[in-house]
C-alpha cells in the first residue's frame, strides 16, 4: 500500500491560471478517448461537475488553479466504471439460494423471497450497502431494475452515485405495485419526477419478453417514445426462454421484439446469451444498448454470450455484475477479468477479448451501452467528471508493465483509493464519505434475521438454530 499522504486533498498553493474546483494532479491518466491516450504524468482540471481539461502536470499547472487539489503522483487515474446491469436493493439476498439454474432460482426462491419481504425500507437498506461496495470497488454509473426506484434514485442522488434506474413492470402483483396500470402510472411519475436530473435517468424495466405480454411491451415502447426514458429488459439469457417465446410467437426473442416495434436505440438489453450472427445484425442496425453478465450467467450456467463476434459487429456493449444474489458481488474489476478469460477458454483461442477490450466495455463502450456515451465513460474535456484514482503499486500489481494487462488481470477493487462522480469526491482514501458502512452492516444483519423467518416452513421455527429451508445460513457469523 502507498502511503496516504500521497494522495491525501490539499488546498491549491498556487494563484495564476483559470480557476477550477478541482485539480487531480499527477498520476497516469489512462483517458479512453478515442485515440486512447494515457498520459503518464497527467492531470485533470474539473469545474462545475464537468471535466475542462485533461493534460500533462506542467501543461495543467500552468494554466489552471485549484480550490482543492488531490495528489494523485504514483497511482493511475481512470474513468469511473460502469455496471451496466443490476438489481441493487438484492445485496440483500446475496447468497441467500445459490447453485441453481435461473428458473429454480427465481421461481422457487427469489420471488417468494422478495413477495414476502420487499417494501420501500428493504430497498433502501439494500441500495445502500450495494452503493457502498460499488464505490469502494471504482463504480461510478450503474443501471438498474427494481421496485420502488423512487427510493433508490432518492438513495443514489444522496450517495452521489450516477444511475440509470428502472421501474421494473411485469405481469403479476409485486411489491410496490398491484396491477399492469398501477406499474405503468408509477413508472411515468417516476420518470416525470427524475428526467433532467444530473445524476439520475429514470427508465422503464419491463422485466423480460416471457414476463411482460406483447401488448404490455408494446404500451412501454409508447412511454418510451412519449417520455424519451430508456427502457431496460433481460433478453435470450436463457435457452428455456428462445425455446418458450419461439414457440409461443415462432421468432427468436430478438426478432420477436423486433417485429412488435419494441427495440430502439433506448433499449438497454441485458444478457444476450443466445443469440444469432442475424440477431447481432439486428441489435447493431436498432443501435440497442447490449450488456454481457459473464459471472451471473456462469453461476447460474445460463450459458456463453457470443462477446467475440458482438465485438466484431461494434456493438453498444457494457458489461454488469446483475444482482448480488445471483454473482454474489458487486465487483466489476471481477467482471473485467472473467470477460478476458471466460470467452478465451469458451473459444479455445487466447485472442479473443483483449484485456484492452474488456476494459473498454467497463468504460467507454459501457458508456454506450447506456447511451450515454456523449457524457461519460472517457476522461475528456466536456464529460461529467466521473473519475477514479487506484494504487498502482500493491504486490499483486507489482512489477508493472502493460496499463491494461495490470487494470484487468491484476488489479483488485481493494487497490481504488479515491472516487469522485460529477466533480464531487464521494471516497477519499478509501474512506466512504456520503454512505455510514457501520450503520448499513447492522440494518442489512436485521434484515437477514428478517428475511431467514419469512422463508421458513412454520413447522421448523421451533429449534433455536433453525433457519428453515432456504438459506443456507453462515451461522457462525462472528
Ligand atoms: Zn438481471
Amino acid at each position: 500500500m502507498t502511503t496516504p499522504l500521497k494522495s491525501s486533498a490539499q488546498r491549491s498553493q498556487k494563484a495564476g491560471g483559470a480557476s477550477v474546483d478541482v485539480i487531480v494532479r499527477g498520476g497516469k491518466v489512462v483517458t479512453m478517448d478515442k485515440d486512447r491516450r494515457v498520459i503518464d504524468d497527467g492531470s485533470v482540471a474539473i469545474k462545475g461537475g464537468r471535466i475542462v481539461a485533461v493534460g500533462s502536470l506542467a501543461e495543467i499547472d500552468k494554466n489552471y488553479s485549484a480550490r482543492e487539489t488531490i495528489d494523485a503522483r504514483g497511482h493511475v487515474v481512470i474513468p469511473g466504471l460502469i455496471n451496466g446491469h443490476t438489481h441493487v436493493p438484492m445485496t440483500l439476498f446475496r447468497g441467500l439460494a445459490d447453485d441453481l439454474d435461473l428458473q429454480e432460482w427465481l421461481t422457487k426462491y427469489i420471488f417468494p423471497a422478495e413477495a414476502k419481504n420487499v417494501t420501500e425500507e428493504f430497498v433502501r437498506v439494500g441500495t445502500r450497502l450495494g452503493l457502498a461496495e460499488m464505490i469502494r470497488g471504482g463504480t461510478t454509473t450503474y443501471c438498474d431494475m427494481y421496485y420502488f426506484e423512487d427510493a433508490i434514485a432518492d438513495e443514489t442522488q444522496k450517495a452521489g452515485v450516477r444511475g440509470v434506474l428502472g421501474e421494473t413492470v411485469i405481469d403479476f402483483p409485486v411489491a410496490d405495485n398491484k396491477t399492469w396500470p398501477e406499474a405503468m402510472a408509477y413508472a411515468e411519475k417516476f420518470v416525470r419526477k427524475w428526467k433532467g436530473n444530473p445524476l439520475i435517468t429514470p427508465a422503464i424495466a419491463p422485466h423480460a419478453p416471457y414476463t411482460v405480454s406483447e401488448e404490455h411491451l408494446k404500451q412501454v415502447r409508447a412511454l418510451s417514445d412519449k417520455t424519451g426514458a430508456p427502457v431496460v429488459i433481460h433478453v435470450s439469457e436463457t435457452r428455456k426462454e428462445v425455446e418458450d417465446i419461439t414457440k409461443q410467437k415462432g421468432a427468436s426473442p430478438v426478432d420477436y421484439l423486433a417485429r412488435i416495434g419494441f427495440l430502439s436505440n433506448r433499449v438497454i438489453a441485458a444478457h444476450l446469451v443466445h443469440i444469432s450472427p442475424e440477431e447481432i445484425t439486428v441489435l447493431k442496425r436498432l443501435g440497442v444498448g447490449c450488456v454481457h453478465n459473464p459471472q451471473s450467467n456462469m453461476k447460474l450456467a445460463s450459458g456463453v454470450a457470443p462477446v467475440p463476434q458482438m465485438l466484431q459487429a461494434d456493438l453498444d456493449l457494457g458489461l454488469g455484475t446483475d444482482g448480488a444474489a445471483s454473482n454474489n458481488d458487486l465487483n466489476m474489476w471481477e467482471e473485467v477479468d472473467t470477460t478476458a478469460k471466460l470467452h478465451k477458454v469458451f473459444t479455445m483461442d487466447p485472442k479473443v477479448v483483449s484485456a484492452q477490450q474488456a476494459f473498454e466495455m467497463a468504460t467507454i463502450r459501457g458508456a454506450r451501452a447506456l447511451h450515454l456515451e456523449k457524457e461519460i465513460g472517457s476522461i475528456e474535456k466536456g464529460k461529467r467528471a466521473d473519475i477514479v484514482i487506484v494504487d498502482l503499486d500493491d504486490l499483486n500489481q507489482t512489477p508493472f508493465y502493460n496499463i491494461y494487462s495490470e487494470l484487468v488481470y491484476a488489479t483488485k477493487a481493494g487497490d481504488v483509493r479515491t472516487v469522485i462522480v460529477e466533480g464531487r469526491v464521494i471516497m477519499r482514501d478509501r474512506d466512504l464519505l456520503t454512505l455510514d458502512e457501520k450503520d448499513i452492516k447492522a440494518r442489512a444483519r436485521v434484515f437477514r434475521e428478517q428475511i431467514i423467518k419469512s422463508l421458513a416452513p412454520s413447522t421448523t421455527q421451533t429449534g433455536k438454530n433453525r433457519t428453515g429451508g432456504l438459506a443456507q445460513s453462515p451461522s457462525k457469523r462472528p
